[in-house]
């Protein structure tokens, strides 16, 4: 054997050796290149991102999030979930961090931004384990703009947008829910259906516009006498419906002399003067919506054919 005249081997384990160079290098490259594809993400992702250590501390986020709460970069690595979280103690998060399982959760919430100001966020968290460290990864979308057309639009739904006050359709919704809660509890419940007296008169006398004022107005009046929980509906025309949650008839009656009353009272320009009837009913026991609404209807009436500008009540029993 003439080693010396073979150099082969010491050759090929060089070129070995820049193989696994170059190919180290190559690997090297591809992930270095991964974490800048994944920083970039996560960094220019339209969405807030945050990712919580065990303990509900920041542990990395990005520039959209810390904007979407008013914070600087450096703020946010200080923070605790609970610094943000609107809602929830700091009691319940924690809880809520050590539940997370593989699925995640999907939800809509509000955050708190460094100002004290509520955004409304879309947020999907998922778990995760990194260097034997369990986190929490949380995307954080705003849907303010959304929510405030989504309050906008059931506004509109159920609103009555010359007065303020509910809808028929709202305010039947209403009247179902009160019926069913008052027969569940045993609670009283008091209606009250009124019309404006010769309201006809006004509009022919005044013009139209000044009969839309009326009805404001009137609506002005009727919320300045009212309880926070009890409902005014504008159930047609001229012709309104308050409904009174936890009132007997004693109350129900009162609430109906004191709103007649200041009516009469009030001046709305240039109106002289301005009236309305009252049909006042309590829930009798067993009673459904239609016919509570009728014996209303019936007590309105025989306010307008006794005078009007007065309170009649019906039996239900
Ligand atoms: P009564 O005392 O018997 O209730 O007489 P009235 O004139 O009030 O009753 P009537 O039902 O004859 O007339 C109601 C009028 O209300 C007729 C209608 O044009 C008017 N009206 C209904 N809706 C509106 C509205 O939104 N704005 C205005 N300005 N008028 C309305
Ligand atoms: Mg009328
Ligand atoms: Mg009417």
């Amino acid at each position: 054997m003439n080693s010396t005249c073979d150099p082969l081997p010491a050759q090929a384990l060089r070129a070995e050796a820049d193989d696994a160079v170059f190919e180290r290098a190559y690997v090297e490259g591809l992930l270095r290149d991964r974490e800048s594809l994944w920083h970039a993400l996560f960094a220019q992702s339209r969405d807030g991102v945050v990712v919580l250590d065990e303990n509900g501390k920041v542990y990395e986020t990005n520039q959209r999030f810390a904007d979407l709460l008013g914070y600087t970069m450096d703020e946010m690595y200080q923070l605790h979930v609970w610094d943000w979280a609107h809602g929830p103690s700091p009691e319940e998060l924690r809880a809520m961090i050590r539940e997370i399982g593989d699925d995640g959760h999907h939800f809509e919430t509000q955050q708190v931004r460094k100002d004290g100001s509520l955004v409304d966020i879309e947020l999907s968290n998922s778990r995760t384990f990194f260097r034997g460290q369990k986190l929490i990864f949380c995307i954080c979308r705003d849907i303010t703009a959304r929510k405030a057309a989504e309050r906008r639009i059931r506004y509109l739904a159920t609103t009555d947008t010359l007065t303020g006050a509910s809808n028929r359709g709202e305010f039947s919704r209403r009247l179902a829910e009160e019926i069913a809660r008052a027969h569940q509890h045993g609670t009283p419940l008091g209606l009250v259906m009124f019309d404006l007296d010769h309201f006809k008169r006004i509009n022919d006398g005044y013009g139209h516009d000044v009969g839309d004022t009326v009805l404001r107005g009137v609506t002005g009046v009727v919320r300045e006498n009212v309880r926070l929980g009890d409902v005014i509906g504008r159930w047609g025309g001229e012709e309104f419906m308050l409904l009174l949650p936890k009132s007997d008839l004693a109350i129900t009656l009162a609430v109906a002399e004191r709103l007649r009353a200041s009516i009469e009272a009030r001046h709305f320009e240039p109106v002289e003067r301005v009236t309305a009837s009252f049909g006042v009913v309590v829930l009798a026991q067993g009673e459904g919506f239609d016919a509570l609404v009728k014996r209303a209807d019936v007590a309105l009436y025989r306010a307008k054919s006794a005078g009007r500008n007065r309170v009649e009540t019906v039996s239900g029993d």
